[in-house]
């Protein structure tokens, strides 16, 4: 379930508003966007997926945590960190090049 937005890392851009399928979040002008429906969540991810500045924490648990404190999620490095595991990040390798079957086919090209 969406828990954070982090005040200091979001850049307004309200991607996060516009990406998510049940419409959780408000946006408000010249500030992050509001977690305004927080139980309408569906837990998909897709606004931290999406979210430019690993400025969101979504946790696995279906429910809501009792507490969340930015600081520890930042030192555990979990804001943002769906989207770096799913590959969605900048700099890193193309895991497809990886694949034994890519790269055969690469030697035959
Ligand atoms: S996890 Fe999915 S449903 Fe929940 S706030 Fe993010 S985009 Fe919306
Ligand atoms: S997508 Fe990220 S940076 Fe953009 S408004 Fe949402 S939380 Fe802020």
């Amino acid at each position: 379930m969406i828990e954070l937005i982090s005040n200091s890392r979001c850049i307004k851009c309200n991607i996060c508003v516009s990406v998510c399928p049940t419409n959780v979040f408000d946006k408000v002008p010249g500030a992050p966007p509001a977690i305004a429906r927080q139980n309408d969540c569906q837990t998909c991810f897709m606004c931290e997926l999406y979210c430019p500045a690993d400025a969101l924490y979504v946790a696995p648990q279906v429910e809501p945590l009792e507490s969340v404190d930015e600081k520890s999620l930042i030192e555990a490095g979990l804001l943002g960190s769906y989207r770096h595991n799913i590959g969605w990040s900048g700099g890193q390798i193309n895991q497809a090049q990886q694949d034994a079957t890519y790269q055969l086919l690469k030697k035959i090209e």
